[in-house]
C-alpha cells in the first residue's frame, strides 16, 4: 500500500539485466532504469509515510468522461458489454488509490528489521504447519513444475501471509482510479484491461477480486497481466483462484518461477566469509563468476556442490555485514520481486523451515539507513564530485552504486558500493 512504485508484479519479466536493488523500502525498490518493481508484499507492509508529494494537475477529463470513453476501447478489444457494466456497477474513484499511488516513503527500514519481520516465528511456524499439511500437494508441484515447495512456502508467507492476508480493495476499482488519474495511466489501463478479461473468463466474481491498492490481487498478488500469463487451476474446477483456493495459487507462484528459470534442489545462494583485504567492488550484481573461483578468491563457507555454479557476491549492508554468495535461483525469485532483501529473506525463511536460514555474521545495527531526501542529497553531491549516478531520484541502482565505488575508491574505502551516513558525510565535507 505504501510504496511509490506501481505493482507491476511481473512486469519483472520484463526487466533486463538484473542487478540487486538494496534498499528495503517495505520490499520492492527497483532497480534504476528498471520497470517498477511490484508494490510491498501485503503481508510485510508497514511503512511510515511522511512526505505526499504534491497533487499533480487535474486530470484532463472527469472519471465519468474517462469511463465513457474507456468502455469503447474495452468492448472494442472484446469485452462484452454485460461483463463491463457488471464490473463497473457503482464504481466511483479510490482517493485513498490516488494519495497512495502519490505518496513516496521518506524512511526505510534496515535490511535486518526487514528480515526479522520476514523471518518472524509466527512465519516460520505456520509455514512448517503448512508443509505438514499439504505434503500431498507439495509432492505434486515439485512434480509438476520442478519449484522447490520451501521456497514456494515462503513466497506465499511473504506475499500474503499465506492467503490471510490478500488486500481488501476492489481491483476494478483502484485500477479504474490509475487509470483515470494515476502516474501511470497507460500501465494501470493495460491491467485494467487484463482485469475484465479475468472476469469475462468467469475465473472470480467481480466483488471478491481484491487487492492491494495497486491492484495485486490474491495470495500470489498478481497483476492481472501476469494473472493471465501464469495463472493455473490446478484443481480442476475450471476457475483460476488465487484468491480462495491455495492449490491454484501455489501452483500459479510455482508455473511463474518455473517459468523465470527455477531449478529445482539447487541452492538459492548461502553466506560466505571474506578474506582480508578483499576487493569489495566484486560485490556487485554484474561480476558473476563459478563458485570455484569464488573459493579460489578466498571465500570461506562455501558447502561443497557445483563449483562450476555461477553466483554474485550479495553484501545487503556493506562490507560490514554478512556477505552471501547468490545463484541462478536467486535471480529467479528477483523476478518473482525485483529486490534483493526480499528474495534473501525468501532463501532464508525456506530454509527456517527445516531449521536452518539462521545468519551467521552480525548486521551494522549501528548504521541508520538513508531517508530518501539523503539518498537524493547523497546523488546529487556524487555529481558535484565528477561521477555519473544517473539522474537523482533518490533509489540507490546500478548507476549509483558505481558512483558510490567510485568515490570510496578515491579515498581509500571500502569500495562496496554501499550508501552510509558516513559516505553521506563525507561528501558534505567535500569543498
Ligand atoms: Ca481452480
Amino acid at each position: 500500500m505504501l510504496s511509490t512504485f506501481l505493482p507491476v508484479l511481473l512486469l519483472r519479466s520484463l526487466i533486463a539485466g538484473l542487478a540487486f536493488s538494496l534498499v528495503v523500502a517495505c520490499a520492492a525498490e527497483p532497480l534504476a532504469n528498471a520497470l517498477p518493481a511490484k508494490v510491498p508484499s501485503l503481508a510485510l507492509a508497514s511503512q511510515e509515510l511522511t512526505q505526499v508529494e504534491e497533487a499533480e494537475s487535474e486530470p484532463p477529463m472527469s472519471f465519468d468522461e474517462w469511463l465513457a470513453d474507456f468502455r469503447v476501447q474495452a468492448l472494442q478489444s472484446g469485452i462484452r458489454p454485460d461483463v463491463f457494466d457488471r464490473a463497473f456497477a457503482g464504481v466511483t474513484p479510490d482517493p485513498s488509490v490516488v494519495t497512495a499511488d502519490r505518496s513516496q516513503p521518506e524512511f526505510t527500514r534496515p535490511v535486518w528489521q526487514y528480515l526479522e519481520s520476514a523471518l518472524s516465528a509466527d512465519r516460520v511456524r505456520n509455514g512448517q504447519r503448512l508443509l505438514r499439511q499439504n505434503t500431498e500437494l507439495f509432492d505434486q508441484l515439485e512434480a509438476r513444475y520442478g519449484v522447490d515447495r520451501g521456497a514456494l512456502v515462503a513466497i506465499w508467507g511473504l506475499e500474503s501471509s499465506f492467503g490471510q492476508i490478500i488486500g481488501d480493495k476492489s481491483v476494478i476499482r483502484s485500477l479504474a482510479t490509475l487509470a483515470h488519474e494515476g502516474r501511470r495511466p497507460e500501465f494501470a489501463r493495460a491491467q485494467l484491461l487484463a482485469a475484465l478479461d479475468i472476469l469475462q473468463h468467469g475465473d472470480v466474481q467481480p466483488e471478491r477480486m481484491r487487492g492491494s491498492w495497486a491492484g495485486a490481487m490474491g495470495q500470489t498478488q498478481f497483476i492481472p497481466t501476469t494473472y493471465n500469463s501464469h495463472g493455473v487451476d490446478f484443481d480442476g474446477d475450471g476457475r483460476r483462484d488465487i484468491w480462495d483456493t491455495p492449490a491454484d495459487a501455489l501452483a500459479s507462484a510455482a508455473h511463474y518461477l518455473q517459468q523465470s528459470g527455477w531449478k529445482l534442489g539447487r541452492p538459492w545462494g548461502f553466506e560466505v566469509m571474506l578474506p582480508e583485504d578483499f576487493d569489495y567492488s566484486l560485490a556487485d550484481a554484474e561480476v558473476r563468476k563459478p563458485i570455484g573461483e569464488w573459493r579460489r578468491l578466498g571465500l570461506a563457507g562455501i558447502p561443497a556442490g557445483d563449483e562450476q555454479a555461477v553466483a554474485s557476491l550479495l553484501l545487503p549492508a556493506g562490507y560490514r555485514g554478512p556477505a552471501f554468495l547468490v545463484l541462478d535461483n536467486f535471480r529467479t525469485i528477483l523476478r518473482y520481486n525485483n529486490s534483493s532483501a526480499y528474495a534473501l529473506a525468501i532463501g532464508l525463511l525456506s530454509e527456517r523451515f527445516d531449521g536452518g536460514g539462521q545468519v551467521q555474521a552480525s548486521w551494522p545495527r549501528g548504521e541508520q539507513p538513508l531517508s530518501r531526501s539523503e539518498r537524493l542529497e547523497l546523488q546529487e553531491r556524487l555529481v558535484r564530485q565528477g561521477f555519473d549516478p544517473g539522474a537523482p531520484d533518490g533509489i540507490i541502482g546500478a548507476n549509483t552504486r558505481k558512483a558510490i565505488r567510485g568515490y570510496q575508491q578515491g579515498l581509500g574505502w571500502p569500495a562496496d558500493g554501499h550508501p552510509t551516513q558516513e559516505l553521506l558525510g563525507r561528501l558534505r565535507a567535500e569543498p
